[in-house]
Order: structure tokens, then sequence, then C-alpha cells
């Protein structure tokens, strides 16, 4: 059972198992509840219990905002994962990775009393919330310019334009469509976003080493409503200018979420290689979810989806099978038109891929969800497959 549980609209009763006749199911959230089972398993190895007069003060006795033994147990993970090179990096920790989103937008942006502005690009079909933070801060330091395939044409903006005033996302592995990207726009300073780069959702081919990369516990150990990320940063000046935001903002991340995250990258840790490894849980929930979807897709004619080859992770050792976070779908067929409605009408919501950037002929769904949430939208989609194979 899941006492305590958060139903959602689908799903009802103590335990969340009795379900809501003729639903509508939920594929839109990015929600990491996959991992709730896992987290099950080790309810009191992952338990957080502090007393009411513990972590009242802003800043550690050591003065800092960041303990430095949760910095520490990051670096080991990411070492001990070999997804990216902690060593000759600088951590700066962030309310989610949405608070980090702005803080290095800001912290590669030129002065305000220097006159320039950047321009902030990513490649289509990119994460929406790089381009909504963005046009909702409105700074004067930097401004949204789109897609970068529009911004190297030269037809968009100023185009007298040196790539140094350029920040371009890169989310690699790419959300939505889980391809592993490198910045394209040369001489422009990238921030290279690997929320998904950990073995649930992708092969390790090598540790990542790129001068601002970004992080979120939120796909890691699926703990999204803890609010906390962090950066690597090579330049010390461009660390400094990130906590400088963070600072500003919220004056540094929650204590009480340090200290959550803390017991749980730790608990994560003890377990690595061993039976009950979260990246062996994780891969395998993931890897039967992408199996199943596809031979439910690969029946159809009206739907299909992106094409991810098996690959050598450095992690497991071995050659394996894809566990995209989400799958990218494409209405192959004209009389089709929008994706999204499409699905909405065959009772499923998805994520219009006009969101990223991309055509509605795309929509992405989220495979995150949890177990119960992931058979019902395959019912639907079985349905809305079988309905084609009747009228052909
Ligand atoms: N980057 C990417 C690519 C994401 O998909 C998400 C969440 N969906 C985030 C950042 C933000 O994550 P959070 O703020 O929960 O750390």
């Amino acid at each position: 059972g899941r006492p305590g549980c958060e139903c959602n609209t689908c799903f009802q009763g103590a335990d969340c198992s009795v379900r809501t006749p003729d639903c509508t199911v939920n594929a839109d959230s990015g929600d990491p509840m996959f991992l709730e089972p896992y987290w099950m398993r080790h309810a009191e190895a992952s338990a957080v219990v502090f007393s009411g007069w513990h972590r009242m003060s802003y800043r550690a006795t050591n003065g800092l905002f960041q303990s430095v033994e949760l910095e520490r147990s990051i670096e080991r993970l990411h070492r001990a994962v070999g997804n990216a090179v902690p060593d000759g990096k600088h951590m700066v920790f962030g309310t989610g990775s949405v608070q980090l989103i702005s803080a290095l937008v800001y912290a590669l942006s030129p002065d305000s009393n220097s006159g320039s502005s950047a321009s902030v690009v990513a490649t289509a079909p990119y994460y929406p919330a790089y381009r909504t933070g963005i046009v909702l801060f409105d700074s004067r330091e930097n401004h949204w310019e789109g897609n970068t395939a529009r911004w190297a044409n030269g037809t968009a903006g100023n185009s007298t334009k040196k790539n140094e005033d350029v920040i371009e996302f890169v989310t690699s592995p790419n959300n939505p469509d889980a391809v592993l990207r490198r910045p394209v726009v040369g001489g422009a300073s990238a921030i290279v976003d690997h929320a998904y780069y950990w073995p649930h959702f992708t092969h390790i081919p090598a540790p990542a080493d790129e001068d601002v990369m970004l992080f979120t516990v939120s796909k890691l150990s699926g703990h999204a409503s803890s609010r906390f990320g962090w950066a690597l940063i090579r330049d010390e000046k461009v660390a400094q200018r990130a906590k400088d935001y963070i600072m500003q903002n919220t004056m540094g991340a929650s204590r009480d979420t340090q200290l959550r995250m803390l017991t749980i990258i730790n608990a994560i840790l003890a377990n690595l290689h061993g039976e009950e490894d979260i990246f062996a849980f994780g891969q395998d929930v993931m890897t039967a979810k992408w199996r199943r979807l596809n031979a439910v897709v690969s029946r159809s004619r009206r739907i299909s989806l992106q094409k991810i080859p098996p690959q050598y992770c450095t992690y497991f050792g071995n050659i394996r099978e894809p566990s995209p976070a989400y799958a990218w779908m494409k209405c192959e067929m004209e009389e089709d038109g929008d994706c999204y409605e499409m699905l909405l009408k065959a009772k499923i919501v998805t994520r219009s891929g006009i969101w990223n950037d991309a055509s509605s002929r795309y929509t992405r769904i989220s495979l995150l969800k949890s177990q119960d949430d992931f058979d019902l939208l395959l019912e639907r989609l079985t349905e809305l497959v079988d309905a084609e194979m009747d009228t052909t």
C-alpha cells in the first residue's frame, strides 16, 4: 500500500489503487514518480527527522549557505557514476535547477553598464522553460532569440552581434527527444543542462566536462518537491556571479532541503553497483516502459516514436536498450493535423510540440510517472491503435 500517497484524478482510495472510470490519462507532467517504489523499499535509510531547534540559522557554523558535506557527496556521486568531472569546478546550489537557469544566464551576460546584452538561444525541439523564464524576467542584460537554426541563418535580431554575446542552452540528453547533444554555436557560452544525464535515462559514453553544467535531484532521485539543483562551473568569476544571483534571490538553497538531499544522496551512494542500485532499478523500469510502448506504437501507421539505438554504457559496462524519460511522438497522417488534439480525443493529455518550438505534428509523452499511470496510458494507446486496425 501507499499510505499518505497523493492520488491524481485517475486514481482514488486510501492507497490510490481504485481507478476512476473513463478517465483522461495525464502524460503531460515530468513528475518523476517512477522512483517512488524504490524509496518505499528504502523508507528507513532515506528518512530524515530533525528537531524544531535544528537548522534555524541562515548559515552553517562555517558561515556558508552551502553544505560542504553535501558538495562532497555530490562530487563522489559524479565520480562513481562517471557522468561528470567535478574536479576543477565550483559548485553552486539552487532552488531547483530552474533557479540556476536564471542564475547562469545572469552570470554569463555582460555587465549591465557595458551597454551590450546577450542573445540566448537553443536548438529546437528544446525545453520551453529556457524561453519562458527569460521572456518573463525581461532583463536588460540578455534577451531570448529563439531557435539556433534561425539565429545561424542571420535572419534574426541584430546581425552585427558577435558569438561572444551568445548564450546557448544545450540539453543533453535532450528534453523532449533524448538525443545526446553538443553546442552548435561556435564561440558562444554554453549552459549544458544534464538533468537527464543519469543511467536511468541514457547510456553514459563519457564523463561530461563542459565549462558550465547543470544538474537536478528531481530526475536523479525523483525528489522534485525538495527543489534542489546544482551547477558545476569552471570559471571562478562566473561561479561567483551565479552565487550573487542566488544570494539576492533566495539567500541560498533551503538548508532543510540540503539536509534531506545529503541523506538521499548518501543512500544512493551506499547502494551503487549492489542489488539495490537506484540506476539499475530506474533503468529496468524505464526500459520496460519503452519496450512496451514501442510494441503498441509499431503496429500503427498513424503515430510513431523517435528511434534510439542500443548503446554501450560505461556505468553498467554493457550495451543497453534505450530508456528515455519522454516519448517524442509524431502524427504521421496529414489529416490528423495537431498531434496533441488527436491524442486528447483518445483521452490522453500530452504536451504539444509547439511548446518546444517544433511542429504541432509532434507531442511529448512523459514516461516518468507511476507504473499505474503508464499502464493506463498504454491502455488508451492500445485502444487508439486497435481502432485504426479496425478501419484498415
Ligand atoms: N532542465 C530540464 C531539461 C528539465 O526537463 C527540467 C524539469 N522538467 C528542469 C531543468 C527543471 O528541474 P528542477 O527545477 O525540478 O530542478
